[in-house]
């Protein structure tokens, strides 16, 4: 089956609420010991404000029906929010933020509740602001390249959309089929292709963001270049929901490459892995569009969660590390001889053991598969502690080496580690049949000061969200940190948007 539809499906509402209940994880606000901010409790009187501005249906207080949009997609966090806010546009959203912040109600904005650090979740009882029926494609100038549409589009309908008329999207990730475009530009997601493409800073044309008071901000431009004053953008991609919500977004959308290869490969060393990139930089040039780097234990897992093969199969025992490396451009056959005479030499030089390439695209779905489906895999074996981080290549392996030799605890089933080497950025899991307190407590600070040692960032693309916030300062320096509180209170003077998040909670 596409790991995108069966990943759309096992995200479903109805799924999540299939887990047993020791499934569940622990109220966050429990685990981690977080008090309530100076917020007011949700009230009959809101409730009924809320059914008036939206309508019954799309005010959900059910607490059954809640308890989706409390857990997020790890299950490492669980909120206790019985109110879910459904707006259709854009002024419904500026109405709902302008009540909330008369009544200092939180708000907790969610788009396809995919995020990997706790952020798209309540803490306590924040209100949920689903985004997900504002969904409408706005424009598509086939001409300038730039897709305007609404926030809580689904990033793979996006593509489909640009697919019909020559289009696609500047970026993909493993989550395509859940994730919203709001989501995505407001944890500043990278994804498979950021190698190729860039990252979301330079990709989103303009926005429309609606503030904590509930005034709108239209910043849609959709020009290349507009050196006009201040890049007010710039402020909501990334900021996670805590400076205002994103309701509209001008996407720069690049041409469909006419040629697509894949090629998987076998590597005996980390530093094989290293030198076949350099290679593949020198060799290909402008048409490396992926160079994602596996380990041999986190391939395991798609084969064994999900039966996927793998794509090499002279080695009986298989490869220490795997390298899918994908080439996107207008001329098949140039591309495709550039990428044969890449692997031949990779292979001659011996700094390939094994490798597999095609064209063919259900082929390069299925290589594509086993690479996407690992972070879902490894949520089968219980918890997973996970940490996306930046490293210099360099170094770029060690904290999984590292983490293996300092936990030796039998309570662990794998530490395993792979991600987008092309931009620096690996993935490390550290799986186990539950969450155990004290895995946890061996794995931080520790992992965050080391990654700080070799002069990485504490996250590479998930933003900080719950989760990272007492790390923030070992990725940005004292005065960047004081700037996002002065720019916090000149934004949400009250702290009502996202709080618990990237910041800790402004003080009453
Ligand atoms: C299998 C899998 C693969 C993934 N691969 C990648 C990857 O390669 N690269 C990557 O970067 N990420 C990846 N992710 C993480 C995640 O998909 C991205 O962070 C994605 O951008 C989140 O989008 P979402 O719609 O699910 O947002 P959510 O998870 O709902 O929200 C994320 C954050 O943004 C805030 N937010 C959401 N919508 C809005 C809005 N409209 N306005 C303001 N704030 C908002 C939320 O409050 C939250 O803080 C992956 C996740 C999974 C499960």
């Amino acid at each position: 089956m596409c790991s995108r539809i069966s990943f759309r499906a096992f995200l479903s509402a109805s799924n999540i609420r299939c887990f047993s209940s020791n499934a569940k994880p622990q109220f966050t606000a429990d685990r981690y010991k977080v008090e309530r901010g100076p917020y007011a409790k949700i009230s009959n009187e809101h409730v009924a404000f809320f059914n008036e501005l939206l309508g019954r249906s799309r005010v959900i207080v059910d607490p059954d029906e809640c308890e989706s949009y409390n857990i997020d997609f790890s299950r490492i966090v669980r909120g206790k929010s019985n109110l879910v806010l459904k707006p259709k546009n854009t002024n419904e959203v500026s109405s709902v933020l302008k009540y909330c912040n008369e009544n200092r109600l939180a708000v907790c904005p969610q788009s396809g509740n995919t995020g990997l650090v706790g952020g798209s979740v309540p803490v306590f009882d924040e209100i949920v602001l689903s985004m997900k029926l504002m969904n409408k494609i706005i424009e598509t100038n086939e001409l300038e390249g730039v897709l305007t549409c609404e926030a809580g589009c689904v990033l793979e309908d996006l593509e489909n959309h640009l697919a019909t008329v020559g289009l696609m999207m500047p970026i993909d990730l493993g989550a395509k089929g859940s994730c919203l475009i709001g989501g995505c530009v407001s944890t500043n997601a990278g994804g498979l292709r950021l190698l190729r493409y860039g990252n979301l800073h330079g990709n989103v044309m303009g926005l429309e963001a609606v503030k904590a008071n509930g005034y709108v901000v239209d910043c849609l431009n959709t020009l290349k270049k507009n050196n006009t004053g201040y890049h007010l953008k710039h402020l909501f991609i990334g900021s996670e929901g805590t400076l205002g919500v994103v309701t509209k977004v001008a996407i720069q959308c690049p041409p469909l490459p006419k040629a697509v290869n894949v090629t998987f490969l076998g590597l005996k060393s980390f530093d094989q892995v290293l030198k076949a990139f350099r290679l593949a930089k020198k060799e290909l040039g402008e048409i490396l569009s992926s160079y994602e780097m596996m380990d041999k234990l986190s391939l395991d897992v798609s084969i064994q969660q999900f039966g996927l093969k793998n794509p090499l199969t002279s080695k009986s025992d298989g490869h220490e590390f795997y390298v899918l490396l994908e080439t996107s451009g207008s001329n098949a056959s140039h591309d495709e001889e550039k990428l044969a005479s890449f692997v031949e030499k990779a292979l001659s030089e011996g700094i390939v053991e094994d490798g597999t390439l095609t064209s063919d695209p259900a082929k390069i779905k299925s290589i594509w598969s086993v690479r996407e489906r690992i972070s879902e895999g490894i949520l089968r074996e219980g918890y997973v502690f996970k940490y996306d981080v930046s490293i210099p290549l360099q170094s770029f392996y060690k904290v999984i080496e590292v983490l293996r030799e300092r936990l030796r605890d039998p309570r662990i089933i794998r530490i395993s580690g792979y991600g987008h080497l092309g931009d620096g950025n690996i993935h490390v899991q550290v799986s186990t049949a539950s969450y155990e307190p004290e895995v946890a407590a061996q794995l931080q600070p520790f992992i965050f000061e080391y990654i700080s040692s070799l002069r990485g960032s504490v996250s590479a693309e998930h933003g900080v969200g719950f989760t990272k916030t007492k790390y923030l300062h070992m990725s940005r320096t004292s005065s960047e940190i004081e700037l996002m509180y002065d720019l916090k209170k000149l934004m949400d003077p009250k702290g009502i948007l996202n709080p618990y998040k990237v910041l800790h909670p402004l003080k009453p």
